[in-house]
């Protein structure tokens, strides 16, 4: 390690509970980058810090020193504003994969900077990685280019944008050192200030399948990233959204980009289309394209409408290398060979799913990934045909399991059925907004 600062001193600082310098920080975040501290060292940093915390001037510190390891991007040359959006992740979770490109249609630059999957969460650029030929590794230069040419583009970490981000990313997947409030807001926050994006909306899932298990534990993260793009000058504004059952109906990379499709049709599950429909309303009255949250929604649906988002997604997806008939066909999209309809047990109104589980099982499959840098099987995963509050006979279909092996289909059969309650009476269907910060 650089300078008079040993890594094991600080390890050690952080397992008692201290607060670690802002040079401390930023050493560890500049010599992981560059290769200088080995993975089996920054893993037990980051694990210090899941158990013993960071205060708010160390998360910031943190976010800082991540977005500062690769190049600050200045956009104002090409928009005076650049919306972007985010989410803490969630089980089928393709909200992005729908508001950016609502949100470019009606006239306002979004250049998006995801993430790959986390531990049972999936992530936007596996999913967009489903479409053949699709890049997001881009070099700053074509960053800038795309947004300049096409209004958005949806970039991952690159070697030049937020590297330390995509290394940490990876070791945290492969560590359990995902859920850390710390850990989530500077991983979210040093993406969104690299990539130079000036009015940022962040979705932050609470419930079961999310990493903030609770709604105080949400807004907590929710205040303290807004605070931090705030204080670096962005509009920045969050969503609390419910994640107790997955969003939507699809779970899995390539299943879950046919749904975004459908949806930006205007065929999509009415709860993901409510949830794409406010959070694109947000962005635009954030972003100062409309004049409040409502007059948003009613641009975004009008872009829904008119297919503009949809062709906005296509000419995206094209510009980065992608198949854009897979887009506009995705029966096109890669299939898994195995489909295995699960039919409901029993008659009754489902009273909750749980995503948790959900997110565990697609990851069985092939979905996501046990270890750092594993392939992953785009063409897998579960189509939920009902929702908490629907009403079911015993053997209406419940769940359609897409699987590369029959074998792995019937072996997730018991657990899967375990992921469901079940209730006697009639059962709400719950909200899925919970609050918003900023
Ligand atoms: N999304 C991110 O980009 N980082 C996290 O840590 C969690 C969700």
């Amino acid at each position: 390690m650089s300078g008079a600062i040993r890594m094991v001193d600080v390890i050690d600082r952080k397992r008692l509970g201290e607060a670690l310098t802002e040079g401390e920080i930023a050493a560890v975040v500049a010599d992981f980058t560059a290769g200088r501290i080995p993975d089996y060292q920054m893993a037990a940093l980051l694990m210090a810090i899941v158990c013993r915390g960071m205060s708010a001037a160390e998360t910031t510190a943190l976010t800082l020193a991540m977005a500062r390891s690769g190049e600050l991007l200045d956009l104002s040359d090409i928009a005076p504003v650049v919306a972007d959006k985010h989410s803490t992740g969630g089980v089928g979770d393709k909200t992005t994969l729908v508001v950016a490109p609502v949100v470019a249609a009606c006239g306002v630059h979004v250049g998006k900077m995801s993430g790959r999957g986390l531990a049972h969460t999936g992530g936007t650029i596996d999913k967009l990685e489903s479409i053949d030929g699709f890049t997001a590794t881009l070099p700053a230069d074509r960053f800038r280019a795309l947004l300049r040419a096409h209004r958005l583009v949806l970039a991952g970490q690159s070697a030049e944008l937020a590297p330390a981000d995509g290394l940490i990313y990876a070791l945290r997947d492969a560590t359990a050192t995902v859920q850390s409030i710390p850990l989530i807001a500077s991983s979210i926050m040093s993406k969104k200030l690299a990539a130079g994006a000036t009015a940022i909306l962040l979705d932050v899932k609470v419930g079961r399948g999310a990493f903030m298990t609770t709604l105080a534990e949400a807004r907590a993260l929710a205040e303290l990233m807004v605070a931090i793009g705030q204080g670096a000058g962005r509009r920045t504004r969050a969503v609390l959204s419910a994640m107790d059952q997955p969003l939507g109906r699809a779970v899995g990379n390539a299943l879950e980009v046919a749904e975004a499709v459908a949806t930006l049709r205007g065929q999509g599950p009415a709860d993901f289309a409510d949830l794409c429909r406010h959070e694109a309303g947000a962005l635009l009255a954030l972003a100062g394209a409309a004049r409040d949250a409502a007059e948003g929604e009613r641009m975004a649906a009008a872009a829904v409408a008119s297919g503009a988002a949809l062709a906005t997604f296509a000419a995206c997806v094209a510009a980065q290398g992608g198949d854009a008939r897979q887009v506009e066909q995705p029966a096109r999209l890669p299939a898994a060979p195995v489909v295995v309809e699960v039919a409901s047990p029993r008659a009754g109104w489902l009273a909750g799913i749980d995503a948790l589980q959900i997110g565990r099982l697609a990851m069985r499959l092939g979905g996501g990934r046990q270890r750092k840098g594993d392939p992953i099987d785009h063409r897998v995963g579960l189509v939920l045909w009902a929702k908490v509050g629907d009403r079911l006979a015993a053997g209406d279909p419940l769940v359609a399991v897409h699987a590369a092996r029959a074998e792995d289909a019937a072996a997730l059969r018991d657990d899967l059925l375990a992921a469901y309650a079940w209730s006697d009476a009639p059962v709400a269907a719950p909200p899925l907004l919970l609050g918003e910060v900023g």
